[in-house]
Formats: C-alpha cells, structure tokens, sequence
C-alpha cells in the first residue's frame, strides 16, 4: 500500500478508516495515551511528532472531569465539558506538531452511556457546523452484560455515529483490572469470559458492520494495570482464531475486523508483536505514562526540596521563583512521560508511519 496523505489534526471519517487500514497493512499500531490534562496530552503529542507518528488520545470519564477541573461538581455534563474541551485543544495544536490524531474516549460502562450520548450531541452540533464532528470514536464498554444487551445498545447508537463521521469501539469479554473506576475485579470474573469468543466477534460484525464502522476490544487475557510477571496469561492467538472464522464465514477479505489492545502497560513484546500481526491497531497505554510522568516531576522535587517550601530560602536568600514556576516541574513530567512513549511508538511500529503532510 503506498502511503496515503491527511491533513494534521483530529482524524475523523474516511481519513480514520484510511489510518486503520494503513496501520494493519503496514504492521503496526498506534499508542492510544489517556490523558487528564493538557500538560499530559502535550507530552503525548510532542513523543508522536518526535517520532514521526500519529497518534491515539483518549480519556476516561474521570479524566475528562479532571480536565474540566477537579473543582468543579463531578457530572456527567462536566465530563462532556472535559472531553469536548480536550477535543478542541488536540485540533487546535495537532497541526503545529504536524501530526494526526486520533481522539477517543476510553471505557463507558451503561451508567456513563449519557456520557456518551452527551458527547455525540456536541459533535453533532460541530458536524452542522463545520462539517467534522470533535471526536474520532468513542468506546462503549457493556462486556459485563450480556453479548446481545451489549450489541443491541451499541447498534443504537452506531448509525448516529456514523452520519457525522465518527467510528464506534465495543468491548468484547471482559478487561481485568479496573481503568480510572470502570472495570471488575478479576478474582469474580468467570476465567473463560477474559476471552473472547471468536463466535461473538463473527456475530458483532453482522450486527454491526452495515451500521458504521467499528473496532473490537477483545479479551485475550488482557488486564488494566501492571502487574508481576507471570500474573497475566495472554493469549493474542484468540485474535487470530477471530479473524481466521471471520475470513471463512464472513467472506470480506482478509483480517475484517479492527482489534484493540487493552491493558497495553507492562506487556512482553512478544505478546504486543502477535497481537499487532493479527489486526490490533491500537494499543491502550496508561499506567505506564502516568507513573513515567510523576517520576519526571517528582525527581526534580527531590532535586529542589527547598524551592517547594520557601520562595526566598531563610538561610542563603536565593530566590527560588525560577525553580517553583510549576512550568518547571511539570515540564520534567512532560519530558520523562515523552520518553517513555519513544519507547512504545518504537515496540509498536508507529515510529516514522506517520500520514501527515
Ligand atoms: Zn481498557
């Protein structure tokens, strides 16, 4: 495939499809980095552009209030304020980082299903009046139900989606762990619903495809979290046992469907490289940026103790403006956090593939 040009900024529509189809045919994935804030999505942004990719930002329910401040009472429409807020400063600085991104919002379970339809609302008030929505897809997470509640709510709102250009990504089997509140603890999961059901995946394409596109979070033993080795068993290979029935039942070519890569923190290369070759786009990676940026800011705390209790020290009168300027102390969050998705741009194959021009 010879490499397809979009224009930097949020990708939605057929330039998303296109940015799938170019990752699972050239190989590779995207990191999709969950952020609370623009200190953290610009350490997202500045790895994806100094590597030369594109990228996935997404944010929980929670992160999105925490974008629109933590002061504020936490409602559903101030996590659709968060989220929307997010949205707009990723276009608005994707082009000066020469970039495409992907914007997302990460797990809803059916409490946080407002949630989702609130922010549908607001891209569709953006469709009307700038022909884009604000965002490129939004996860629906009803994996504790039952396959046909979750597929039922799922092509409800599909087709809405679709009509503004937006893409859909369900949850099939269930993640382990929790991410930011949404999730079960594994010791009361059924061992064999943390894997997917190739049947299941065949079934949410005919329920699904001819609504919109859509991407599936599979379980293959994946977990949120990161964990001692040897706690988590992931079998990638029930990924490619999905695609191998959907080729035979489906007859829509190779590989029909767009896997997800949840609990992507803590994973052996190996697992990621399987995965990846066998149609996963997208890997989630959160915890290990999170504790990659307050590593960064908190090393240059203990660099600088005395800059964080006095602004002029009692014993020597240097002044410490130029130490305590938050700017400096989250910068070294920003920095530390951007290295540590160098190395993830890198271990998926990102690095270099970006569309932008
Ligand atoms: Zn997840």
């Amino acid at each position: 495939m010879s490499r397809p040009k979009l224009s930097p900024g949020v990708v939605t529509g057929e330039d998303y499809k296109t940015l799938v189809n170019w990752c699972k045919s050239e190989g590779f994935a995207l990191p999709a980095v969950n952020v609370t804030s623009t200190s953290t999505m610009n350490a997202a942004l500045e790895a994806a552009a100094k590597t030369k990719s594109d990228i996935i930002i997404q944010l929980s329910g929670g992160g999105a209030q925490f974008f629109a401040g933590a002061g504020i009472e936490n409602t559903l429409s101030a996590q659709v304020a968060g989220a929307v807020s997010a949205a707009r400063h990723a276009d608005t600085v994707a082009k000066h980082y020469g970039i495409c991104v992907v914007m997302h919002t990460d797990h809803a379970n059916r409490g946080l299903l407002p949630w989702v339809d609130g922010m549908i609302a607001e891209g569709e008030k953006n469709f009307a009046a700038t022909g884009k929505p604000l965002f490129s897809s939004h996860m629906i997470d009803l994996s504790e139900e039952s396959i046909e509640d979750n597929l039922a709510e799922c092509a409800k709102r599909l087709p809405r989606m679709a009509a503004i250009g937006m893409s859909l990504e369900i949850e099939l089997g269930i993640t382990g762990g929790e991410e930011d509140g949404v999730g079960q603890d594994l010791d009361k999961i059924d061992n064999d619903r943390l894997y997917t059901q190739p049947e299941h995946v065949v079934q949410s394409y005919q329920e699904l495809a001819h609504l919109g596109h859509f991407s599936i979070a599979a379980a293959f033993g994946n977990v949120h979290g990161v964990y001692k080795p040897g706690n988590v068993k992931l079998r990638p290979i029930i990924l490619k046992n999905a695609q191998d029935l959907g080729e035979k039942e489906l007859n829509v070519g190779e590989r029909p469907f767009d896997f997800v890569f949840h609990g992507g923190s803590g994973s052996e290369k190996t697992d990621l490289e399987a995965a990846i070759g066998y149609g996963a786009f997208k890997v989630n990676i959160d915890t290990d940026t999170q504790f990659a940026y307050s590593k960064g800011a908190g090393a240059y705390v203990s660099e600088n103790p005395r800059a964080f209790l006095y602004q002029i020290d009692p014993d020597t009168d240097e002044p410490y403006k130029k130490k305590y300027d938050p700017r400096k102390w989250s910068r070294q969050g920003e920095i530390s956090m951007c290295d540590r998705l160098l190395e993830s741009f890198e271990i998926f194959g990102a690095a270099g593939n970006s569309l932008a021009s």
